[in-house]
């Protein structure tokens, strides 16, 4: 399966490398909002809100056995369990986005970013880093959402998360905020002139400049 018009990207980061607030940062850009319209996936998960998360907006919020129904419907284009607790992408959504020329992009972990690249090998991956492990951790206790005993885990986790950066097409080291942002635009600005995605989009141009006449 190829992603149609729209470009798919996977963006994975251990939980405190800056990743959602790229992730905001590239999708309120300007000017290219219109012409190049994306939008950030919303998954599915079993795990509580935070406080300040929205439902339908941060994720949809679902018990675990409402989780489970929608994978026994197939309904997710993959999911996978992180943290004790289900994340999943809906298939539906992805596709019909994708479809309708609109970039898609994928906050989601290193498991998921490999059932995707099987599914859909042109899909852009891209890993990000913290600048050190003592940044990650100031990151982490900056928050103030979670409990010290779930930051030491999450800890953990992140080393376990970055063993698999080097799955991924492009690696962004997150030192100074904007430069990332510029490197992370420039990656998606690249992805969007491959050859194949530009044939389908000028298919007409092409064909007449190729054309005997
Ligand atoms: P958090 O609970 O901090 O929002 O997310 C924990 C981890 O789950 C992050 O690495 C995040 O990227 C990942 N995640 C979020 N949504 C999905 C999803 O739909 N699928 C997969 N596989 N991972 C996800």
């Amino acid at each position: 399966m190829t992603s149609k018009l729209g470009n798919l990207f996977i963006l994975a980061a251990p939980s405190g490398a800056g990743k959602s607030s790229l992730i905001k940062a590239l999708l309120s850009r300007e000017p290219d909002a219109q012409s190049n319209p994306k939008q950030v996936s919303v998954s599915h998960t079993t795990r509580a809100p935070r406080p300040g998360e929205v439902d339908g907006e941060h994720y949809h919020f679902v018990s675990r056995e409402a989780f489970e129904a929608l994978i026994e419907q197939q309904a997710f284009f993959e999911y996978a369990e992180v943290f004790g607790n289900y994340y999943g992408t809906s298939r539906i959504t992805i596709e019909q986005t994708l479809h309708r020329g609109i970039d898609v992009f994928l906050d989601i972990d290193w498991q998921g970013a490999r059932q995707v690249k099987a599914l859909m090998p042109d899909t852009c991956g891209i890993f990000i880093l913290p600048p050190s492990k003592p940044c990650l951790q100031e990151r982490l206790e900056k928050r103030g959402q979670d409990e010290q005993s779930v930051i030491a885990k999450r800890m953990a986790e992140a080393v376990s998360e970055m063993s698999h950066y080097s799955e991924f097409d492009y690696v962004l080291v997150n030192d100074e905020f904007s430069a990332t942002l510029q490197d992370l635009n420039s990656i998606v600005e690249a992805q969007r002139l491959r050859t194949a995605k530009q044939q389908a989009r000028h298919q007409l141009l092409i064909d007449s400049l190729l054309s005997a006449e």
